[in-house]
């Protein structure tokens, strides 16, 4: 955990593992092994372990049978082989896929090699605050159209997407509907059954379990490929042999949060809307990026005019606060957000964001040091800013 002079706020990058969930993955690196393939006592063992953390996982999320979840090695891989297996599972019926323009870098990426694979792409535009929008999923839809992605929530923004009539809509032309669910996994209650979800990425890092370890949900009949050939493990679904420690570690995790997610979300809730609140307060030209209130509970975005993103998280990190500028997957790039742009934020305005993403160990004292540091980090970047005009601090 973090040093007691230390505040970590940029669980969205990385989450660490709850101690309870490793205390549960332990014996399976100390004490059992074996193939869970294999019929002797010592890969039944193993198998028993697999099978009670996809049940675990599937009751998470709502799913009617463990057998709809499929371990992977994480969302990027989930999301490769959803859009994948179900784009080309489908073709004969069509080509057209429709995205919203806010997805992670690995849904994009994954589409754009889809369209270079001759899928159509389509990506719809989302509002102000990052809600997708629905009139223009209706007009695009045609019956053509194989698969629709939109996320359940965004990593950046914390937006929460209106996936149920997204589902609805894109079901009346029998289009497959996939949701990358990583970041709103454990945070807010995901119903698959509720929300018309056929396919699901969602991995186990983001929620205080291991890395190296997720799932795809898959509704039972959809029509799919599997992205990964090999020994038939998984289903067939996903072949090779599986981690077993990691899917228990992703089970307890699950079973966590299922049981405290009500509660811990509340507790969060308050600590953001306090940073949010005493922010715009104290320091003139800050904004909220992402919706007021359809937000994740633990998802700060704020911008900063006349200032950029990577200076403020510099200074923070002096001053013991570790945060982001946006996402850490495409940090590589020194483009600002396509997530932010695609709300329509002027492109020396989304350079100026901070992202802020709390977790379970951030307390209300956590909310005041940074509101007592802040002020001043954007104070003195302001004073050193060539485009800040006489005056605003
Ligand atoms: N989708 C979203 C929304 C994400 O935030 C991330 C990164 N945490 C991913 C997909 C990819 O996840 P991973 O790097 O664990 O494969």
């Amino acid at each position: 955990m973090a040093q007691p002079n230390q505040i970590y706020m940029d669980y969205s990058s990385y989450c660490p593992i709850e101690p309870r969930v490793l205390k549960e993955m332990l014996p399976y690196y100390e004490r059992y092994f074996g193939n869970p393939s294999s019929p002797h006592s010592f890969g039944v063992q193993m198998k028993a372990g697999l099978e009670a953390a996809r049940e675990k996982v599937a009751s998470l999320i709502n799913a009617e049978k463990p057998s709809e979840v499929i371990f992977t090695s994480g969302s990027t891989e989930s999301i490769n082989a959803a859009l994948r297996g179900a784009a080309f599972r489908n073709k004969e019926k069509g080509n057209r896929i429709i995205a919203s323009s806010i997805e992670h870098i690995s849904v994009r990426n994954t589409l754009k090699y889809l369209a270079k694979n001759g899928f159509e792409v389509v990506y719809l535009p989302v509002d102000e605050y990052g809600v997708v929008s629905v009139e223009s999923l209706k007009g695009a839809m045609n019956e053509r159209t194989v698969l629709v992605t939109v996320m359940y929530a965004n990593n950046e923004v914390g937006t929460v997407e209106p996936i149920k009539e997204i589902a609805d809509i894109a079901h009346e032309k029998n289009a497959i509907l996939h949701t990358d669910a990583t970041a709103a996994i454990g945070k807010m209650p995901i119903d698959v059954n509720r929300d018309g979800i056929d396919m699901m990425s969602i991995s186990s890092g983001d929620m205080y379990g291991p890395y190296g370890i997720g799932a795809l949900y898959l509704r039972r009949g959809t029509r799919f490929e599997p992205l990964i050939l090999g020994g038939g493990q998984e289903a067939g679904f996903r072949s090779g042999t599986e981690n077993v420690a990691g899917a228990v570690g992703m089970g307890k995790a699950a079973e966590i949060a299922k049981a405290e997610m009500a509660q811990e979300a509340e507790r969060l809730s308050k600590i953001r809307d306090r940073i949010i609140k005493g922010t715009k307060e104290a320091i003139t030209y800050s904004f909220l990026n992402g919706h007021p209130t359809l937000r994740l509970p633990n998802n700060i975005n704020m911008r900063f005019s006349f200032i950029e993103g990577e200076s403020l998280v510099l200074s923070l990190d002096m001053e013991g606060i570790a945060a982001s500028s946006g996402s850490a997957c495409s940090s590589k790039t020194l483009e600002p957000s396509h997530v932010l742009l695609a709300m329509g934020i002027p492109h020396e305005e989304a350079q100026g964001s901070l992202l802020l993403s709390l977790g379970r160990w951030n307390t209300p004292q956590d909310a005041q040091k940074l509101l007592e540091v802040l002020p001043n980090i954007v104070r003195g970047l302001r004073e050193m800013s060539p485009i800040a005009p006489p005056g605003v601090r």
